[in-house]
């Protein structure tokens, strides 16, 4: 322990030294200083992939201990990290001191995939979220109906179509007792729609509607659209819901940044953005009104926003708060609608194998001609036949031009990869980018679609890494909570909220603390070409930081439960605190 510790002391000595952060050696008072924290500065090397730890980790027979106490902040960056009896030189008459008291003080938390447009317009809609029965989601939507004027849409999210996919519901009990408004009510993951007679009225679906590739409007006994709509046909209905307009769009996205702040975040991926959105997100750079940094990928789906950058090329490297390099595909859908692409057909539904590619309205050309252009792609694919799909595709473009090959690609989910395809993420340098809140969603049904075999590649967080993938999590919200502790401990345990199943589901996939942090911090700032600049605390990156008030390390040895119990008490962005608890 002795050594281990003096080594810590020496490698941090020499960060210091080789940044010149040495206290009080280079311009005086910070701008803020947090004090007595317990600092888990992530300096120390990456653990392998079995997950066993480097010597240099600041860990020993007693288990994790934080290697510094005190960060000091100037200018939008770090210029000490150490100890607190080491931060004299940094206090002058207008550096704000802050006294952690023994809170734990981690990189600042990214979520590298989310849909914060989504979040906002979430917030504002009626929320479905964990509503276990039709009867209860109509009620709280006739509910609403009693504050919106006759005529006007009601919109919800959040009903979730993998639990429901034995039950969907219909249009009947919606329609009774909301006759009088348009009603459209999102899905969890949006790949499934519920609608009332007035919404397809409006519409104008009717028996002749048909459904696009890819899609399903299910019908009753009449051969009417029965208010259900699946996969590729949901916009049929959602698009004719009026959008709103950009100042409450605006509103919106910020309220829901404001969020990320709250809940920890500096930074989120945005995994799909049209025209309207990147027009809204440059203005609020441009004004500076976005409380945290912003990632964005351009969404393949609007080709002329994606040629226009094209065009243009992808963002430098910057410290700007809005930085535009890597474009999202579409390859197929979801595995709780049965959307998902399979190699062989779904275990509960024989001759079906999902929707992939062309026939999901993927672009192969436009993805190679970004690719080209030096944008990194975020592909989504979540079924065992879509990513060996998608691995394919660039494995292809990698090879006609070779210089593609360096930019980072990411599969977003990598949800079910068969064996053969595992080790191809880390040969082809692709990044598996997973949501560890999903495996506990989709554990209830999971394994119905797969079957007992396929069922083992799934989520397979531990396997990924173990052959040398890159990893970054995140949460995919709003179709999943973003909270933290609930990814932290999903990603550790393998437990839901409920602490269900005792001792883990697939328990081997869990990875363990030090893999879980760096999942959401530093392999997050490498997903976005970033980790020289942030991702761990150390002098010269950016004061991009998270306070919490639990020791994640200390407690997925001692007591993975409560990590649940976590809270967010400040996040600092680029010096700047953005949220303080109380
Ligand atoms: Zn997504």
């Amino acid at each position: 322990m002795q050594i281990r510790a003096l080594a810590g002391t020496l490698l941090l000595a020499a960060i210091l030294s080789a940044c010149g952060g040495q206290p009080g050696d280079d311009g005086g008072a910070a701008d803020l200083l947090l004090v007595n924290g317990r600092v888990y500065t992530l300096t120390w090397g990456d653990p392998a992939g079995d997950g066993s730890l480097k010597p240099d980790a600041p860990y020993d027979d007693n288990g994790w201990s934080p290697d510094a106490s005190a960060i000091a902040v100037r200018n939008g960056r770090i210029v000490f990290v150490g100890n607190t009896r080491d931060t004299h030189g940094y206090r002058g008459v207008s550096t704000r001191v802050v006294d952690l008291a023994g809170a734990t003080v981690i990189p600042g938390l990214v979520d590298s995939h989310t849909h914060v447009f989504g979040l906002g317009a979430a917030l504002d809609q009626v929320d479905l979220v964990d509503v276990d029965t039709e009867e209860e989601a109509v009620a709280r939507v006739a509910e609403r109906a009693q504050s919106v004027p006759k005529g006007s849409w009601i919109v919800g999210r959040g009903w979730d179509e993998g639990a429901w996919a034995n039950r969907y519901p219909d249009k009947a009990l919606l329609s009774e007792a909301v006759p009088d408004h348009p009603v459209f009510l999102a899905s969890l993951h949006s790949f499934a729609g519920w609608a009332n007679q007035m919404a397809l009225d409006v519409a104008g679906i009717t028996a002749e509607t048909e459904a696009p590739v890819g899609g399903e409007i299910r019908r009753g006994a009449d051969g009417e659209p029965n208010g259900l709509f699946l996969n590729r046909a949901v916009p049929l209905i959602s698009d004719a819901v009026p959008p709103p307009p950009r100042e409450t769009v605006a509103r919106q996205v910020i309220a829901a940044l404001e969020q990320m702040a709250k809940d920890g975040y500096v930074t989120v991926h945005e995994a799909g953005l049209n025209a309207g959105e990147m027009d809204i997100l440059e203005e609020l750079e441009a004004s500076d009104r976005l409380p945290i940094r912003v990632y964005a990928m351009l969404s393949l789906r609007d080709e002329d926003l994606v040629r226009k950058w094209i065009a243009r090329g992808p963002d430098q490297d910057t410290d700007s708060m809005l930085v535009t390099r890597a474009v999202k595909a579409f390859y197929d859908g979801a595995l709780g609608s049965r959307g998902a692409r399979l190699l062989y057909d779904y275990a509960d539904r024989p001759g079906h194998r999902g929707v992939s590619g062309d026939d999901y309205g993927f672009n192969e050309a436009l993805t190679e001609e970004a690719m080209r252009k030096g944008f990194q792609v975020a592909v989504h694919a979540i079924g065992d036949a879509g990513n060996r799909e998608s691995l394919d595709i660039l494995e292809r473009i990698f090879t006609r031009h070779p210089p593609t090959a360096m930019n980072r690609h990411r599969i977003e989910h990598a949800q079910v990869v068969h064996p053969d395809d595992i080790p191809r993420f880390g040969e082809l340098g692709v990044i598996a980018s997973m949501e560890p809140p999903h495996a506990m969603e989709d554990k209830a049904w999971a394994e119905a679609r797969l079957g007992p075999e396929r069922i083992l590649g799934a989520y397979a967080w531990r396997s990924l890494r173990e052959h040398g993938s890159p990893l970054t999590f995140n949460s995919d919200n709003p179709g999943s909570d973003h909270d933290i502790f609930y990814g932290l401990h999903s990603a550790i345990t393998r437990e839901d909220k409920q602490h269900e199943p005792e001792g883990g589901w697939f328990a081997e996939q869990a990875v363990n603390a030090d893999e879980a942090i760096r999942a959401y911090t530093s392999w997050s700032a490498y997903a976005a070409f970033r980790e020289d600049k942030t991702g761990i605390l150390a002098p010269g990156r950016w004061a991009d930081i998270t306070v919490i008030d639990i020791d994640p390390f200390v407690l997925a040895e001692q007591d993975p439960g409560s990590i649940l119990d976590g809270r967010v008490l400040m996040t600092v962005v680029g010096g700047k605190v953005v949220y303080e608890r109380d």
